[in-house]
């Protein structure tokens, strides 16, 4: 699953390969502000732009957000719940973002701390574009398989 920030989901970005592949898109607002410092208002106001601006670029059905930073509070979910949205945070935190110079570590940071239904966070960078083959080498070597996150 792909949490995009509306203001970098425009039509030249990859993210009709994201939905061909199978992936799925949900929001992660509209520009990555900390939700847990704005009114319920402001927040309701974010999220619900951020759909209707990546629904009307994918024709796709927004069902699926991550709060920036994973910061929030009860209006958060409130305001999530209001637009039908279903809030998704992570179990396992790759750190990714801090491991330019050893992506190996991306791989192990994940495979020591498996388990099942565990969410894995990663991002869409250098090093963990690189590592990935083998970290989905390591995960199914370890017995575990992917399974897509679905509502319906
Ligand atoms: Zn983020």
């Amino acid at each position: 699953m792909f949490f995009w920030q509306a203001r970098l989901l425009y039509p030249e970005r990859p993210w009709l390969r994201v939905i061909e592949e199978g992936h799925t898109i949900g929001t992660h607002t509209l520009k990555h502000r900390n939700l847990a410092k704005l009114s319920y208002q402001q927040q309701l106001l974010d999220l619900k732009q951020s759909v209707n601006e990546i629904e009307s670029i994918t024709g796709t059905r927004v069902a699926y957000f991550r709060p920036p930073f994973g910061q929030y509070n009860q209006e958060t979910l409130r305001a999530a719940e209001e637009l039908g949205l279903e809030t998704v945070m992570w179990k396992i935190a790759s750190i990714d973002w801090e491991l330019k110079n050893t992506p190996e570590q991306i791989v192990s940071n994940v495979a020591d701390h498996l388990q099942d239904g565990a969410i894995i966070l990663l991002h869409e960078l250098k090093q963990t574009v690189e590592v990935l083959p083998e970290l989905i080498q390591t995960i199914r070597k370890k017995g575990f398989e992917f399974t897509i996150l679905n509502k319906s």
